[in-house]
């Protein structure tokens, strides 16, 4: 099980009997039903966090960021990001214009904005932006209780979950690795993950659902007789009637209230 942040236990409170069984770290999700209209309209709006699933619950607990510090360096990648695209909006067509109008074209100048476009772009991506690390949980996104959860289905890289008593399913994404171009990044889905998920949370939803304990309890016989001959006959714990012992087994139904009823081990060793 990965590991959790040591703050979880100010947001969840297990039940009797509840236990954690899995934790899926950096996991998506969206709760909120206008939030989930949204996301079907092509924008989600992820809150990501650590899914947890004990035997009873599905918990999403969103993560909590520290507060960044922006270094200088930080600072200089943004200005230097800044002046990188005004150049390529402004800087290109000055560019165009100067060279169509002075024929032929002065050489150095187009050479020195060349070099300037590299450097700039070499210096930005050797200064790496800090990454912002979770140190901890923010609030609960959502807690299901898994009688209640009807359908799970993948849509789109996405996965719902339908629950009883919710008009609109809960989404969860789970991101595994991406690709940047340019400054568009693709995100892909880390669908072995997700199987994994499905595969777990779906045995727990049928052991919760379709195999509720059974418990059925028997009384145990208290009272009983020898007869000269060494017949044992002993009372119902039910109804108090009396019925002769002809097996060794530990469990007899009774001939007249027909409940069945234990026999301790101790009377059971008296018959021959
Ligand atoms: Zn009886």
């Amino acid at each position: 099980m990965s590991q959790l942040f040591s703050d979880w236990s100010d947001f969840i409170a297990l039940l009797p009997y509840e236990k954690i069984l899995y934790v899926y770290k950096n996991v998506g999700a969206i709760s909120d039903y206008e939030e989930v209209a949204y996301a079907f309209k092509g924008t989600p709006m992820w809150k990501y966090g650590d899914l947890i699933l004990t035997n009873k619950r599905l918990f999403h607990l969103e993560y909590r960021y520290e507060i960044k510090k922006i270094s200088r360096k930080e600072k200089l990648r943004s200005l230097i990001s800044f002046v990188l695209s005004l150049m390529t909006f402004l800087g290109y067509p000055i560019i165009f214009i100067y060279f169509i109008t002075s024929w032929p074209p002065n050489c150095t100048f187009a050479l020195l904005t060349i070099v300037l476009f590299i450097v700039s772009i070499l210096i930005l991506s050797a200064i790496k932006v800090s990454e912002n690390k979770p140190v901890g949980y923010r609030r609960i996104i959502f807690q299901l209780p898994l009688k209640r959860i009807t359908d799970i289905r993948e849509k789109s890289g996405w996965l719902l979950i339908d629950v009883k008593y919710r008009r609109k399913p809960v989404l969860l994404g789970f991101p595994g690795s991406s690709k940047k171009y340019g400054m568009i990044e693709k995100i892909y889905v880390d669908r072995d993950k997700m199987r994994k998920f499905i595969k777990n949370i779906s045995t727990l939803i049928y052991e919760v659902q379709e195999y509720p304990r059974e418990t059925i309890q028997y009384k145990v016989v208290v009272e009983f007789k020898i007869d000269r001959n060494g017949a044992i006959s002993v009372k119902c714990p039910y109804c108090g009637a009396s019925a002769p012992l002809q097996s060794k087994e530990s469990t007899v139904k009774c001939p007249y209230c027909g409940k069945q009823y234990i026999i301790p081990q101790k009377i059971l060793q008296l018959l021959k």
